[in-house]
């Protein structure tokens, strides 16, 4: 699905598995946002394929936290040129945690080339800003992409509803600062680890008003 000009969407439409939505950005440098489950892959290979692109083609892939429906399939681009970013944090709490994840996880001896943090990332064409967004997952991070006010939450929020706090070092109070600060940003679109886009600046506060005055009270 395009969304915009040089942005589509791998929506994760199955009504009984559970796997993340895939984002890819075309820009002078392909860039793929959260490559989902291992077993799934095809949902994304097949998605670009209907563009006429392959895995081969990437050039990054972010990942916005360390959960297995979301990082698995780095494993894929193990020996292609793709660059593999994930947050430094993010990687500690994979290491830590991941025993608790058996072999689900399965990526805690990988390391990834680019260690992310807060601030800017230029990728090519494209200026995100690394967003550390913790509560969901200890080092999750959201991208930010102010040029189209595009905001990448992975499962930190969705359209009606925030990412769960009792998997492993989860933490609601956290999650709900973690919010409040992305409800500061200019955004148009959320594009999140599940369910569908919230599209317009007004269904955006819309949004994080809803999530404030209604979620925040079960966390
Ligand atoms: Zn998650």
């Amino acid at each position: 699905m395009k969304i915009l000009d040089n942005l589509h969407a791998f929506l994760w439409e199955h009504p009984m598995a559970n796997n993340c939505n895939t984002y890819f950005i075309d820009g002078f440098k392909k860039i793929l946002i959260d490559p989902g489950h291992y077993d799934f892959f095809s949902h994304v290979r097949d998605g670009l394929a209907a563009l006429s692109l392959t895995p081969e083609d990437m050039d990054v892939v972010l990942v916005t936290h360390g959960h297995p429906d979301h990082i698995e399939s780095v494993r894929i681009f193990a020996d292609m040129k793709a660059l593999i970013a994930v947050s430094q944090k993010e990687m500690d709490f994979i290491r830590e945690v991941a025993p608790h994840y058996g072999q689900a996880l399965a990526v805690e001896d990988f390391e990834p080339p680019i260690l992310l943090r807060e601030g800017d990332l230029q990728l090519g064409d494209v200026s995100l800003q690394v967003i550390e967004s913790p509560g969901h997952s200890p080092g999750s991070v959201c991208f930010y992409w102010p040029d189209h006010k595009v905001l990448f939450s992975g499962d930190v929020l969705f359209n009606g509803g925030i990412g769960r706090t009792d998997l492993p070092m989860g933490n609601g109070e956290i999650l709900k600062e973690s919010i409040h600060r992305l409800a500061g940003l200019d955004v148009e679109y959320v594009f999140s680890g599940h369910g569908e886009p919230v599209t317009g600046g007004t269904a955006v506060q819309q949004n994080f008003q809803e999530i404030e005055s209604f979620w925040f009270g079960y966390i």
